[in-house]
C-alpha cells in the first residue's frame, strides 16, 4: 500500500524544467549589459512583466493539476484495495465536482507566487556579489560578466528546490484536503527510505498522525534546532509523504502514534479511544 501514495519523481522533474523555462528569456535581456547595476535593475523589471506572470502561472498550474489527477488515481486504487472501497470510490466521485476545485486553485495561486520570487532572490545573490566584487577591486565590467556566467547555474539550483519542495508540500496539501472531505482524520508518516533521509524524520516513519497535530519531529528527536510543527513532505527538501489512514484492519498493531505531543505505542482498541 506504501507505495501507491509515493510522490511522482517525474511531476517534480517536469516542475523543475518548468520553473527554469519561466527565467528562460531573462538571459536574453542580460546579454550586451555590461554593468552589474543594469543587470539587477533587469532582473528586477522582469520579476514585474505580464510575460514572467503568465509563465509562472501556466507552470503552477500544470504542475498541480497534473498532482491532482494523478492523487485522482491513487484514490480509486486505494478505494479498491478498501474494504470500504465502494462507499469511498461513491464520495470520491462527487468530490470531484465539489470543494476540490476551490483548493486546486488556491494551490496554483501560492505555487505560482512561489516562483515569482525567483528573480528577487537572484538579484539579491547579484547584490552581494557586486558588493563583494566591488571590494575586492574588481571592475564593473568583469563583475557583469561573472554574474551572466554564474546566472544559470543559480537559477538551475534554486528551481531544483522550489520543486523539490513545493511539489511535495502541494501534494500533502492535496491529501489532507481529499481526507479531511472523505472523513479520514489520520494518515501514517513514510519516508523515501533511503540514506537521504533527516534522522529526524526516519524516527516518523510508519508513525500515525492526526491531520489537525502535525508533529515537530525535531522536537520529537531532542534536536536544539526546530522548525515549528508539519506534515510529513511540508519542510524545505523533505521527500516524505502521506499515506491516509481508510482501513484500521491494515494497519500492523500495536502501532506508533504521536498523541498528546509525544510517540506512544498503542493497541489498535487504545488508538480506537484516541481516535
Ligand atoms: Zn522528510
Amino acid at each position: 500500500m506504501a507505495d501507491l501514495w509515493a510522490p511522482r519523481r517525474r511531476i517534480e522533474q517536469a516542475y523543475r524544467r518548468s520553473v527554469i523555462r519561466t527565467m528562460e528569456d531573462l538571459k536574453g535581456l542580460l546579454v550586451g549589459l555590461d554593468d552589474p547595476f543594469d543587470i539587477v535593475w533587469a532582473i528586477k523589471r522582469y520579476a514585474g512583466s505580464k510575460a514572467f506572470l503568465r509563465l509562472s502561472e501556466a507552470a503552477a498550474e500544470r504542475m498541480v493539476t497534473h498532482l491532482f489527477s494523478d492523487a485522482g488515481r491513487t484514490w480509486r486504487q486505494a478505494a479498491r484495495k478498501n474494504s470500504r472501497g465502494r462507499q469511498l470510490y461513491e464520495l470520491l466521485q462527487t468530490q470531484m465536482k465539489g470543494p476540490m476545485g476551490s483548493i486546486v486553485l488556491a494551490q496554483i495561486r501560492s505555487n505560482a507566487e512561489i516562483i515569482r520570487t525567483l528573480p528577487l532572490s537572484i538579484s539579491e545573490q547579484v547584490n552581494a556579489h557586486v558588493l563583494q566584487g566591488t571590494l575586492a577591486g574588481l571592475r564593473a565590467s568583469v563583475i557583469a560578466e561573472q554574474i551572466k556566467a554564474f546566472f544559470p547555474d543559480v537559477t538551475k539550483a534554486k528551481a531544483g528546490l522550489i520543486a523539490r519542495t513545493e511539489t511535495s508540500k502541494t501534494q500533502t496539501a492535496l491529501t489532507q484536503a481529499r481526507s479531511e472531505l472523505l472523513g479520514l482524520d489520520w494518515y501514517i508518516w513514510r519516508t523515501s527510505k533511503d540514506s537521504r533521509v533527516r534522522d529526524s524524520h526516519k524516527l516518523m516513519d510508519g508513525v500515525l498522525i492526526k491531520w489537525a497535530a502535525p508533529p515537530s519531529p525535531e522536537k520529537l528527536e531532542g534536536a536544539d534546532r526546530t522548525y515549528g510543527n508539519y506534515h510529513a513532505g511540508c519542510i524545505f527538501n523533505c521527500r516524505c509523504y502521506p499515506e491516509p489512514v481508510i482501513d484500521l484492519d491494515l494497519i500492523q498493531w500495536p502501532a506508533l502514534v504521536y498523541h498528546g505531543g509525544s510517540l506512544r505505542r498503542m493497541t489498535r482498541r487504545q488508538f480506537e479511544r484516541i481516535a
